[in-house]
């Protein structure tokens, strides 16, 4: 007995877990990375997201137990592109290894407004992008944990068959809508990735989550936009205020087509508790409220 627990004990990676659990620790900044990591780790590893369902990830504050947990950690995954504004600070305090999710991805830049020129932060929102992440947590996760490095790419290997499936139904799903009404409004500038990949048009109240409140031009803008296109519905996202969008929806009769979800999933009881729920979740949404399918 003596002889196995020495020779389990051998054959582990380095150990930092909670408790009673010994895997290797990776923490993830938002709950929809946490779902992409946890589908690529399997069981090998403990995957943990900072933030917790819901919250606002552009402008999150570190707390005091983050940082612990931070300390805890084996390994760190971030998103990259510019996503949490709060994690080169967060990260001068771990001495974990760092790994860029969206490392391999091609990044859109933001047009329009202050962040005009820098890249859109939302490349996750392209299930086609997800099969690049993927790829790249397998060959950090090997790195972390070799012993399953083959089972990691294994895992990776049957995720991105999975993505290319909602990949192909997001665009059958939103082919279907009509040409004159292939426009999506949003709060966050945030579906520029899944507009690319739908053949959808996109305007927005602000570019990305910072202040969480449209100027009165903001607003104007977007109001003109949907009277002059005539736009049918129009969205707002799961961690903002959908108020200001409530506004336009005011001004122009446009429908409010329904929350979308972006920067969080829901918990585990909600309408999307992994990613590929939440790109299936926002693809019905979006097609349903443009085609008019439930009125
Ligand atoms: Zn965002």
């Amino acid at each position: 007995m003596a002889v196995a627990a020495v020779a389990l004990l051998a054959g582990c990676a380095p150990r930092a877990g909670a408790g009673d659990d010994d895997r290797p620790v990776v923490l993830t900044t938002f709950t929809v990375l946490a779902d992409i990591a946890r589908q690529v780790a399997g069981d090998h590893l403990h995957v943990e997201s900072i933030t917790k369902p819901g919250a606002e990830i552009h402008g999150y504050q570190p707390t005091p137990g983050d940082v612990r947990k931070a300390a805890r950690a084996d390994l760190i995954v971030d998103n990259g592109l510019d996503l949490e504004l709060w994690f080169d600070r967060f990260l001068a305090d771990a001495d974990a290894p760092h790994v860029v999710a969206s490392a391999g991805v091609e990044p859109i830049a933001i047009t329009g407004d202050a962040y005009a020129g820098r890249p859109n932060p939302h490349a996750w929102m392209s299930p086609a992008n997800v099969q690049a992440y993927a790829a790249t947590l397998a060959d950090a996760f090997a790195g972390l944990d070799p012993a399953h490095a083959d089972d990691f790419q294994a895992n990776a290997q049957q995720y991105q068959r999975q993505l290319q499936q909602v990949d192909d139904d997001l665009a059958r799903r939103l082919a279907a809508v009509p040409e004159s009404q292939r426009v999506l409004v949003t709060c966050e500038g945030a579906f520029t990735y899944l507009a690319r990949d739908a053949g959808l048009t996109e305007q927005y109240l602000w570019p990305v989550n910072a202040e969480n409140q449209a100027t009165p031009q903001q607003v104007a803008a977007v109001v003109d936009h949907v009277r002059d296109n005539d736009v049918p519905a129009v969205f707002c996202e799961s961690t903002v205020s959908d108020k200001p969008m409530r506004q336009v929806v005011e001004a122009t009769g446009a429908e409010f087509g329904g929350t979308l979800y972006v920067d969080s999933l829901s918990g585990p009881d909600g309408p999307v508790p992994t990613y590929l729920d939440l790109i299936r979740y926002d693809t019905d949404t979006i097609a349903d409220a443009l085609t008019g399918a439930r009125e």
